[in-house]
């Protein structure tokens, strides 16, 4: 080999031992280092400077796995990576050193004077204000200061997080520093894990009940079950301070257990002692559903206590539907076909409320009137989406009850709305078992018709036809097209309201119903015009579930397909009256026609 063909060849190997090093260097997707080259850099940078004083800050994207949920891996890692490429662009300025620590945590060491919290904080915020993605991101932030460098740097990362958990969230702040009261946290809370175990043993965790009242009345219609646990030493703590602790560690099946079985107990002593017994319910985690037999230990608690079940009704979270919808839906399905009725808890705090509406299969929602709290919402805003969430529930038909009452105004807020079920600390705060039942003792305090007894469910279809502001308000406040109908059962299917999004769905202008443009059926393709009006005619018998179909419509012609949902409302005069919602659904067609190609040009090959 000659001189110059080794020097290529060592060449050759330099450059690829420097790939190599890069490799086992640099997070892939972002191009931060990785947790163990980071490591190494922090450690080199104490060596070399000494006299510096050194933070570690992580950042923390919250609810991410959400986002990748909604919108795909391709967006969660397009985000990952804009938050890199800030990180990056801010390190220009100071000698700063950059990891990504797991899938959506970023940490980095910079000295102290370069970070003042809570404008970084603000900074960060910015980063992802008007990102494009339909959702709010919130990045929150932790500070370790380092005072000892003895410490390993996972541990000064360890606690920068700990400062993080203080603040998830919290809709306000977005930033911590590790300092004494989030050392002490830390500590409580590790006690509090120690002490689990013998808890379950000395039956430490108790069932406090919240009662749910009749507002027109401000008698007792049910209760929600709600731990406590009664520590021998700390005293009463309530279930903030412990139930995302015992979610990170997977105690929460088995206290679950517990407390629906308890709440079945209790219910049997009620009766046993001839009090008007009312129904309780019980709160499930999306743990539950992933490791426990859920509808089978409902069956098998009522059973075993002999109350029937409609006493036990089952709340799960809004949050828990955006993200495994499939199996989540299935539960609710099988829960209420065996006869527990399903709420959906703390709607309107979660994600696309409104859009979740038109696909939900529960029973009652339990809307969170927190939201209303001064402050949180600009212009009333909320107090609209309310209005919208509970005449949208009274049109398909679920029952609302409101939680978080705290005032006299809202209490009247909701009658006004017809929203006649709440619970909040302006009736009472949760309970102990023995003073909820002093209360049913008396059963003048208890109603006549229980929670979701009254099926009163009146549609205001009069309403739908004067076209008043609130009504225009509260169309446009649902997300995606929306449109109210009347048929005759043959061929004439007037439009009598949609929103905005209808519009922009379909391309049709939205015309007055009273003349000759109000029949709608022209605007269908003549080649789908008859299966529209086969899938009303269904619609009528398939009542909540309602019918689905894929058309095209026509206008100007220009022609759009179009995803409908079509629900069954009423009866007015001989006409039926029906609702839908609509999504534009050209990828949908065109994925449909590409299937159709596909398999034909299979049958040819054949
Ligand atoms: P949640 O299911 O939304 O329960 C309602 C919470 O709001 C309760 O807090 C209740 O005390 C509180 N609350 C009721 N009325 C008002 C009011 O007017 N104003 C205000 N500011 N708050 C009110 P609690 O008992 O501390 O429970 C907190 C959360 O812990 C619950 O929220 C629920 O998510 C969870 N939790 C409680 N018990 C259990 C349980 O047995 N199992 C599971 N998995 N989670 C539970
Ligand atoms: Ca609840
Ligand atoms: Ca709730």
């Amino acid at each position: 080999m000659s001189a110059d063909d080794t020097k290529k060849m060592l060449e050759e190997i330099a450059r690829l031992k420097d790939e190599l090093d890069h490799i086992r260097s640099y997070d892939e997707l972002t191009g931060l280092y990785n947790r163990k080259a980071f490591i190494e850099k922090v450690r080199e940078r104490f060596f070399e400077y000494p006299e510096k004083d050194y933070i570690i800050v992580c950042l923390d994207i919250e609810k991410f796995k959400f986002i990748n949920d909604r919108f795909g891996f391709v967006e969660g890692d397009r985000l990952l990576s804009y938050v890199a490429d800030k990180l990056k662009e801010r390190k220009g300025s100071y000698d700063v050193v950059i990891t990504r620590l797991t899938s959506d945590v970023y940490a980095f060491l910079d000295e102290n004077k370069n970070i003042e919290p809570e404008a970084f904080g603000a900074e960060v915020q910015s980063w992802v204000k008007n990102y494009p993605l339909d959702v709010d991101i919130k990045i929150a932030v932790g500070i370790y200061h380092v005072e000892s460098r003895t410490i390993p740097v996972r541990l000064m990362c360890d606690r920068a997080r700990f400062a993080i958990d203080t603040v998830k969230k919290n809709y306000m702040i977005n930033v911590a520093e590790y300092n004494k009261d989030v050392r002490d946290y830390m500590i409580s809370q590790n006690e509090l894990l120690n002490d689990i175990e013998s808890a379950f043993l000395n039956h430490e965790y108790k069932v406090y009940l919240q009662p749910k009242f009749d507002i027109r009345t401000n008698k007792v219609v049910g209760a929600e079950s709600l731990v406590r646990w009664v520590h021998p030493r700390k005293g009463l703590i309530p279930p903030r301070d412990f139930i995302p602790l015992f979610e990170q560690n997977m105690i929460i099946p088995r206290l679950d257990e517990y407390i629906w079985e308890e709440t079945c107990r209790l219910i049997r002593e009620w009766i046993d002692k001839g009090y008007k017994a009312v129904p309780v319910s019980v709160n499930v985690s999306r743990l539950d559903i992933f490791s426990l037999p859920v509808a089978e230990k409902f069956v098998a608690f009522t059973e075993k206590h002999g109350i029937d079940r409609h006493f036990i009704e089952i709340e799960i979270t809004e949050s828990a539907f955006a993200n495994d919808e499939n199996k989540i839906l299935s539960l609710v399905d099988e829960l209420r076909s065996l006869g527990f009725k399903v709420l959906m808890d703390d709607f309107g705090t979660g994600y696309s409320s409104l859009n979740l509406l038109k696909d939900i299969n529960v029973d009652v929602l339990k809307i969170d009137t927190r939201f209303l709290e001064p402050g949180r919402n600009e212009n009333n805003k909320g107090k609209e989406i309310l209005e919208s969430i509970i005449r949208m529930a009274k049109w398909i038909g679920l029952q609302t009850v409101a939680e978080g009452v705290e005032t006299d105004a809202q209490k009247l807020f909701l009658l006004n709305l017809g929203c006649y079920y709440a619970q909040g600390f302006y009736f009472s705060k949760p309970i102990s078992p023995e003073q909820f039942e002093e209360f049913i003792k008396n059963p003048d305090n208890v109603s006549e018709t229980l929670f979701g007894e009254d099926n009163e469910f009146t549609i205001a279809i009069e309403e739908l036809f004067t076209s008043d502001f609130m009504t225009e308000r509260l169309l446009n406040n649902i997300l995606g097209g929306f449109a109210i109908y009347e048929f005759d059962g043959k061929d004439d299917l007037k439009l009598i309201k949609a929103n905005t999004a209808y519009s922009e769905v379909t391309g049709n202008y939205i015309i007055n119903a009273d003349n000759e443009e109000g029949n709608v059926v022209k605007r269908i393709h003549p080649d789908d015009r008859e299966r529209v009006l086969e899938a009303f005619r269904n619609a009528r018998t398939a009542e909540v579930e309602g019918v689905s179909l894929l058309a095209r419509n026509v206008y100007d012609e220009k022609v759009v397909w179009i995803s409908a949902r079509i629900f069954y409302l009423a009866e007015r005069g001989k006409r039926s009256i029906y609702y839908a919602s609509l999504t534009d659904a050209t990828e949908q067609a065109r994925i449909a026609a590409e299937l159709e190609a596909l398999k034909n040009s299979l049958k040819t090959t054949d």
